[in-house]
């Protein structure tokens, strides 16, 4: 075990004592395609499901996501054949039993949703149509409305609940509540998750900040992209439920591997927030990267070229970038026509020509932009963190299937597949007994909060030194000017915005600090000052826990054969 020098991370946020105070059987934090499924099933099986979410139902990467969701689907794919390329894009430390289940359970999950209702594209003869993308060897990216898959995903699943909801319009048996943060977890005497306290902009009695009651709690919070100045992620996206979690004292794992998405469009320097991602299906489709001279530059780097992993492909990206001394380099899709892209890839043109760029006729100046989380709270196969009462789905959680980098498309489907197993598993522990209700405590320690003004100055501590390429110089510097947002005086109104920016400072303190443990470069972990992989040393998973007196201990755990590299 290593402590982390000079870390510390306080119990809580500050925040009013709850005014309110609601139950049920479950809670589920959060509306994306985790979230949501993990509410559905919930409501199919157990009393009462109560579903929070901090915006509306809609809000979410999930909405965002264009590509499409990964599974064997054609009769000539396998799951092994998925297990496979997925272990190969994680760079030898995935979970392989979570790979598994999830290229296993993954067709069946895929089909259910397009049972539900999700419109996917099809061929004329009407199969699916299935495309490629980055690390996949085979056709087997299922899309929908060309490039709106996550819109028509979110769009099924929110007209199953609200058809859900109207069925149950008088039972009390699931209640959704919109505009509701999470701020922290509740907990027992023995760390038991037992709820959530939550700020509400309602109505009436529920109003401000309250405190729901569960035996489980399910967090479906999604990703931490608005951790770095410029990323693909919604606003909504500031990893509250990895801070929740760590401040409660779960495992979180492997928080160094960050997936930055190699052609982001690039808007201009100073840029911030959600920047417009250019599909990887576009060069699954045939377009190519050039840098500035009109030359290709992925041919001579991987043998996928420019469908390597997307790890490679970024990394190939700034180095590009740093030889021609430009800070963006060009996507080229002319070829592929203006018919096929129009058909193929409508929001992205439409985007693209709203800001200024015909895809149809011009180059597309791209560069690296924060887009995945691939740690998280560690999770097992069931879904269950390292506390009891508390469960992770999606891309909240580390399951362990994304490894040191995503493969494309698999996230969707993780959220997916993990949050039935997570449904499933609640019914049968509820049934038997085994999550009780428990009574919470105050838990012990500081509270603490950051002013909202911070958040700029955190981003670009983490942009400047946890970004894309990192050193110990970089993550060293990171980390004292992050430290030193810390050490201000503490800020005393608790509001939505510094909640959300003190997550955003405990996010980036806990990555920095691992991303400078692991002295090599692996997946989305690319250090230029360890500019190899280092199985000798480095094959395993991170482990970092938040101890009673809010230092941070981190553990290393090798994996005894690495996977297929
Ligand atoms: C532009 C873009 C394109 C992508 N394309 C693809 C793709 O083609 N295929 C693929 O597989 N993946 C893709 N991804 C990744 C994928 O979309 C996400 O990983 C996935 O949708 C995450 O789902 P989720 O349910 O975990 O989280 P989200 O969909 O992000 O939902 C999180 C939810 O939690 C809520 N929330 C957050 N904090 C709180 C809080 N404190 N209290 C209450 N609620 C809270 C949010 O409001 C939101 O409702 C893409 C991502 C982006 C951004």
């Amino acid at each position: 075990m290593t402590l982390i020098p000079a870390l510390c991370i306080p119990a809580r946020l500050t925040a009013p004592a709850p005014g309110w105070v609601i139950s049920a059987d479950v809670i589920v934090v959060g509306s994306g395609i985790a979230g949501l499924t993990a509410a559905l099933r919930l409501r199919q099986r157990v009393d009462r499901v109560l579903l929070v979410t901090k915006t509306v139902l809609s809000e979410g990467s999930t909405m965002w996501a264009q590509g499409g969701i990964a599974a064997a689907l054609d009769p000539a794919d396998s799951a092994q054949e998925h297990l496979v390329d997925t272990l190969v894009a994680g760079a030898g430390v995935c979970d392989e039993e979570a790979v598994r289940v999830l290229v296993s359970e993954g067709p069946a999950r895929v089909r259910d949703l397009a049972t539900l209702g999700a419109q996917f594209d099809r061929g004329s003869d009407g199969t699916l149509s299935l495309t490629r993308e980055g690390g996949h060897g085979r056709d087997r990216i299922a899309h929908a409305g060309g490039d709106a898959t996550g819109k028509e995903i979110s769009r099924a699943l929110i007209a199953s609940l609200a058809t859900a909801l109207v069925a149950v319009k008088d039972d009390p048996g699931i209640e959704v509540i919109e505009h509701a943060l999470v701020v922290d977890l509740l907990q027992d005497n023995d760390s038991r998750v037992c709820g959530v306290t939550l700020h509400v902009i309602g109505e009436g009695q529920m109003d401000g900040v309250g405190a729901a009651r569960a035996r489980a709690v399910v967090l479906a919070t999604g990703g931490i992209g608005q951790v770095y100045s410029a990323t693909t992620n919604p606003s909504v996206a500031t990893g509250d439920g990895v801070a929740a979690a760590l401040r409660a004292g779960a495992v979180i794992a492997d928080l160094e591997f960050v997936q930055f998405h190699p052609t982001v469009l690039w808007l201009g320097e100073g840029s911030s927030g959600q920047q417009p991602l250019l599909s990887e299906a576009m060069r699954g489709e045939g377009a190519v990267l050039v840098d500035r001279d009109g030359v290709r530059f992925m041919t001579g780097i991987h043998d996928l070229a420019d469908l390597a992993p997307r790890d490679i492909v970024a990394k190939a990206i700034v180095d590009r970038m740093a030889q021609t001394d430009a800070d963006h380099v060009y996507l080229d899709a002319r070829h592929l026509g203006r018919d096929f892209l129009e058909k193929r890839f409508p929001s992205i043109l439409a985007r693209c020509r709203e800001l200024g760029f015909d895809p149809v006729t011009e180059l597309l100046p791209v560069a690296p932009a924060q887009h995945y989380a691939s740690g998280g709270v560690r999770t097992d196969v069931m879904g269950r963190s390292s506390l009891a009462g508390l469960y992770a789905c999606g891309e909240v959680s580390c399951t362990g299937v994304h490894g040191a980098n995503r493969l494309a498309s698999n996230s969707l489907l993780e959220g997916l597949v993990f949050a039935c197993r997570i449904a499933d598993d609640i019914t049968s522990r509820l049934a038997g007994g085994d999550l009780i209700s428990a009574e919470p405590v105050v838990r012990e320690g500081d509270m603490t909060l950051v002013a909202a003004r911070e958040r700029t100055a955190i981003q670009r501590a983490m942009t400047l030194g946890a970004g894309a390429v990192r050193c110990a110089g970089s993550l060293a510097q990171a980390a004292k000017d992050l430290q030193s947002i810390a050490d201000a005086s503490p800020w005393l109104t608790a509001d939505p915005d510094s909640w959300e920016t003190s997550n955003l400072l405990h996010v980036g303190q806990l990555l920095t600090a691992v991303a400078a443990l692991r002295e090599e470069t692996r997946g989305g972990h690319v250090r230029s000052d360890f500019t190899q992989r280092d199985d000798a040393h480095w094959l395993g998973n991170t482990h970092a826990v938040r101890e009673a007196d809010g230092s941070i201990s981190t553990t290393f755990h090798p994996i005894a054969h690495g996977h297929l590299t």
